[in-house]
């Protein structure tokens, strides 16, 4: 089954190939969709070219900071959602057209 992915703002669904080539912009609405990181390098790096790097680098909290909530739940939550997002592609190298290209 296909991915598909619904535009938040105007509620129309589409499939994972219609956002790709429309650069995640809904074709019907306008509106700039969340482009995940693997379709990013996609489209920054030329064919497997891209190698990942620092695949263990976590974020710390040396200060030891507090708002409303204590930073490091905010660092696992929001790590717990970009793992999900983006498997191990978060940073690398990658060639295009011979240049060197980092995310
Ligand atoms: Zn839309």
């Amino acid at each position: 089954m296909a991915q598909t992915t619904q535009c938040p703002s105007c509620g129309t669904t589409h499939a994972e190939s219609t956002l790709t080539q429309a650069l995640y912009v809904c074709p019907v609405c306008n509106t700039y969709l969340h482009m995940p990181a693997r379709a990013r390098i996609a489209l920054l790096a030329d064919p497997r070219s891209f190698k990942e790097l620092d695949r263990g680098l976590v974020s710390v909290d040396p200060l030891h900071f507090t708002d409303r909530r204590p930073y490091l739940d905010r660092l696992a939550e929001a790590m717990a959602t970009v793992l999900a997002e983006l498997g191990a592609e978060a940073a690398g190298r990658g060639g295009r057209g011979g240049e060197g290209v980092a995310r």
